[in-house]
C-alpha cells in the first residue's frame, strides 16, 4: 500500500484572504486535518467550504495522537496539519507528527503560506538577509535577562514573539541589555484591521507603551536590529580587517575572511559581512 502525503498548510494569521489556492484545494482533498483547535478553524474551513474532517493536535496530546496519525498515512490516507494561525511547527504544534512521518518514510509536503515572524521582518525595514528566530522569550524576568544577555553579541535582526502584557517589561529588558539607542520595530495586528508598525529606537519605544494604549493590545512582534559587528570588539575586529586585506593578495578573499576570524576569533559572519557591506568582491 503506498503511504498518503502528510500536507503542511499555512493559515492566514489575521486576513482570511491570505490563504493560498493550492492550500484550499489541499485542505478539501485530503481526508482528515489535524488541526490545533477545531474550533477555531472551523471558520476558515466554512469560510472556504471545506467540509473534510477534523481532529484535534495541540501540544498537549501531539505524542498520543501522532501515533494515530501516522498509522492512517501508512494506510494510503493523506492528511492536512494546520494549527490556528499561520504556519503550523513555527512556535505551534507539529514537530513530533512531521519528525515521525518523515522517519517512517512518509512523503511530508509544506504548502506555505502566512507566517508573523516573516511578514513582520519583511516590512520592518531592518536588515532581513540574515535574522534569528527567537518565538517568545521566556515569561519570567530573570530567565528573559539571561535569555538577552546569551543574545547581546547577535548581529543578525532578532525576531521574538510576545504576549502584549508583557511588551512593556520586555522592552525594558531589551533596553538594558542592548541600549536605548538600538533600532527596533513592533509590529501588532498583521493583516488585521489595526495593523500598525511602531519603528523607532528601543528607548523611545519602551517609553511609548507607557503613553500608547493601543501598543499593549493585540497580537505583536518585536523585531530588534542587531548590534554593528564593528561595535562587538573593536580592536579585534579592526585586527581581523588587517590580517583578512594582508591574506586576500594570496587566497581569495572567502578564505582570507576564514583565516583571519579563525586567528583572531571574531565571528566569521560578521567579518564577512563587513567586507560585503563595503562592496568587496567575496
Ligand atoms: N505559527 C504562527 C506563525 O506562523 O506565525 C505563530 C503562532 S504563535 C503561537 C502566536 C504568536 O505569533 C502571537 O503571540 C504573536 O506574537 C505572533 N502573531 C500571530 N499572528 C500575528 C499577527 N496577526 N500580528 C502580529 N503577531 C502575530
Amino acid at each position: 500500500m503506498k503511504p498518503g502525503t502528510l500536507y503542511i498548510v499555512a493559515t492566514p494569521i489575521g486576513n482570511l484572504g491570505d490563504v493560498s489556492l493550492r492550500a484550499i484545494e489541499t485542505l478539501k482533498q485530503v481526508t482528515l486535518i489535524a488541526a490545533e483547535d477545531t474550533r477555531h478553524s472551523r471558520v476558515l474551513l466554512a469560510h472556504y467550504g471545506i467540509t473534510t474532517a477534523v481532529t484535534s493536535l495541540f501540544d498537549h496530546n501531539e505524542n498520543q495522537v501522532a501515533p494515530r496519525l501516522l498509522q492512517q498515512l501508512k494506510a494510503g490516507n493523506s492528511l492536512a496539519l494546520i494549527s490556528d494561525a499561520g504556519t503550523p511547527t513555527i512556535h505551534d504544534p507539529g514537530y513530533v507528527l512531521v519528525n515521525q512521518a518523515r522517519a517512517e518514510g512518509i512523503a511530508v509536503v509544506p504548502i506555505p503560506g502566512a507566517c508573523a515572524a516573516i511578514a513582520a521582518l519583511c516590512a520592518s525595514g531592518l536588515p532581513a538577509y540574515q535574522f534569528v528566530f527567537e518565538g517568545f522569550l521566556p515569561a519570567k524576568a530573570t530567565a528573559r535577562r539571561t535569555r538577552l544577555e546569551i543574545l547581546r553579541g547577535e548581529s543578525r535582526t532578532l525576531v521574538f514573539y510576545e504576549a502584549p502584557h508583557r511588551l512593556s517589561a520586555t522592552l525594558q529588558d531589551l533596553v538594558a541589555c542592548f541600549g536605548e539607542q538600538r533600532s527596533a520595530v513592533i509590529a501588532r495586528e498583521l493583516t488585521k484591521l489595526h495593523e500598525s508598525f511602531y519603528a523607532d529606537k528601543l528607548g523611545n519605544l519602551a517609553t511609548q507603551t507607557g503613553l500608547d494604549p493601543y501598543m499593549e493590545k493585540g497580537e505583536i512582534v518585536i523585531l530588534v536590529q542587531g548590534q554593528d559587528p564593528q561595535t562587538t570588539a573593536p580592536a579585534a575586529f579592526l585586527e581581523a580587517k588587517r590580517i583578512t586585506h594582508i591574506i586576500k593578495e594570496a587566497l581569495p578573499l572567502s578564505q582570507a575572511i576564514a583565516l583571519a576570524a579563525e586567528i583572531t576569533r571574531v565571528n566569521k559572519n560578521q567579518l564577512y559581512r563587513a567586507f560585503h557591506e563595503t562592496g568587496e568582491e567575496i
